[in-house]
């Protein structure tokens, strides 16, 4: 099948189901990420700072463009002029860097909590363990500048369905949790799914899934 016309029923898929769909275009042409645009899509996902920077300033502005994968603290001030959300807000001296930088501008950033659940050494985030400090989540919360609005993770890069699920679930539980601490009043997104375990994730409970190879 032609891969606009996957994009479209995949969209269309997500749009029925309350999904939100952030089109991964990292290595994608701007020619390729304007195709998608011309069939509504505004929201896209980088994970290198000055690839995203550069699709930025050439691609049209109303563009929300989401941070997604590992950011390091001397990158942050590139992005935050302009990005929508940042999902690897994975470490307190990440977002403390976010929140000075985004001081500066006066803007306020939409971040999420990367929590780490997989077994991979190579994942990065939060601890289950550390995302049930209350002293650590305060020191979180009173953070300026920042709007934690969710939870993001990633499973186990594995064949294994019951591993996924059962990955996707203790992300679900650990969004659960931290919703209810009222901790953060804005805390409604749980961005988890790729494109190969995104139906698994929404079978868990995401709100927002991360979609590049399936769609591009
Ligand atoms: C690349 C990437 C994705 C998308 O992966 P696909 O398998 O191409 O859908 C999602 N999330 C993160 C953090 C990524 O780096």
């Amino acid at each position: 099948m032609d891969v606009l016309t996957t994009f479209i029923q995949v969209k269309e898929s997500l749009m029925t189901q309350n999904v939100t769909l952030v089109a991964v275009s990292k290595t994608q042409s701007l020619e390729a990420i304007m195709e998608r645009y011309e069939l509504g899509q505004r929201i896209f996902g980088e994970n290198r700072v000055q690839e995203l920077t550069e699709k930025q300033i050439k691609l049209p502005k109303d563009i929300r463009w989401h941070q997604i994968g590992h950011l390091q603290t001397n990158k942050v001030r590139f992005i935050v002029p302009f990005v929508a959300m940042i999902h690897s807000g994975a470490s307190l001296k990440l977002l403390k860097k976010i929140s000075l930088e985004a001081s500066k501008l006066d803007r306020t950033i939409d971040v999420l909590l990367q929590a780490k659940v997989a077994q991979e050494e190579a994942k990065s985030g939060f601890s289950p363990k550390e995302l049930s400090n209350q002293q650590l989540l305060t020191t979180i919360a009173d953070l300026p500048n920042l709007n934690i609005c969710g939870l993001m993770g990633m499973a186990s890069f594995t064949a294994d369905k019951s591993q996924v699920l059962a990955e996707f679930a203790s992300l679900r539980k650990i969004f659960v949790q931290l919703k209810g601490r009222n901790l953060f009043p804005e805390f409604r997104q749980l961005s988890m799914g790729m494109s190969g375990d995104y139906e698994l994730a929404i079978q868990e409970g995401s709100t927002m899934v991360r979609i590049g190879s399936l769609i591009f």
